[in-house]
């Protein structure tokens, strides 16, 4: 991955639903193949740091305009990129002053290391803090399914115990591919897991990357999901029952779900 420095003009950036999104690190390393930003030209192979990202979020924050307003970290890119995170700080430089002007946050990590565990002291002291793990990374699924431990799942579990708010997430769920059985008896009982269908165009560059990732692991899955990408009506309904099964029972629950305000 390219490492690029940046100052950026704006801290935030607001989703269509009024959410404040900070990324201070824009790019992922993870490669997953349906990931739903791979679409955004210069994206991938790319990680942009936003140097002044802490200064332009003081800002944003003292504006009377934005009082109150919750802080979401982690859109288009992990706070907590192991890569980046360790060396920059930005996202615990950020966090330290939210803590200090007492704001709501919610903070979104693809969990692919134990790094977040750093601030773990920090994050006690954020009134209304939110985590949520991403918990369908498919090295660890891997890992999950040979008997070993899945780094995003342990990682919410020790921010649970240390009384930090913490949901999982698992979305999309690819049918005999990937599903939450595991992680979900793996997770803490009292963490809800949300879940999700996969929202993929058959013409789309995630449909190319899953079908790639599938004849090279799972060839007998090709033809199905060859069929659910041409929208074959059964197919479909299928893969839309089975994500369906997973959820309403063992604290699981289809996306989406609501932050506090
Ligand atoms: S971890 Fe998230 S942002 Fe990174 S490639 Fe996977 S889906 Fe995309």
């Amino acid at each position: 991955m390219r490492i690029v420095k940046k100052e950026i003009a704006e801290a935030v950036e607001w989703t269509e639903n009024h959410e404040a999104y900070v990324n201070p690190y824009y790019g992922c390393s993870a490669g997953c193949p349906f990931c739903y930003w791979l679409n955004i030209p210069g994206w991938e192979g790319t990680f942009e740091v936003r140097t002044n990202i802490v200064s332009a979020l003081e800002d944003f924050c003292s504006c009377s305009e934005n009082a109150g307003c919750r802080i979401y970290f982690g859109s288009y890119g992990d706070p907590y990129a192991d890569e980046l995170e360790r060396d920059f700080q930005l996202t615990r430089q950020c966090l330290e002053m939210l803590q200090k002007m007492q704001r709501p946050v919610t903070i979104s990590t693809s969990a692919r290391s134990n790094l977040i565990l750093r601030d773990i002291d920090l994050l006690k002291q954020i009134p209304n803090l939110t985590v949520i793990t991403e918990l369908c990374r498919l090295d660890q699924l891997e890992r999950l399914t040979q008997g070993q431990t899945h780094i995003g799942v342990d990682v919410s579990n020790d921010l649970h115990r240390a009384g930090v708010r913490v949901i999982g997430t698992f979305a999309p769920i690819l049918p005999g591919i990937t599903d939450s059985v595991a992680v979900r008896a793996a997770l803490d009982p009292a963490i809800p897991l949300y879940i999700d269908h996969m929202y993929i165009q058959g013409n789309s560059i995630q449909a190319q990357r899953v079908i790639a990732f599938i004849q090279k692991e799972f060839p007998k899955l090709e033809n199905l999901y060859q069929k659910y990408f041409e929208k074959d009506s059964e197919t479909c309904a299928l893969f839309e029952r089975y994500v369906l099964s997973l959820a309403n029972h063992d604290n699981t629950f289809m996306m989406p779900f609501e932050e506090e305000t």
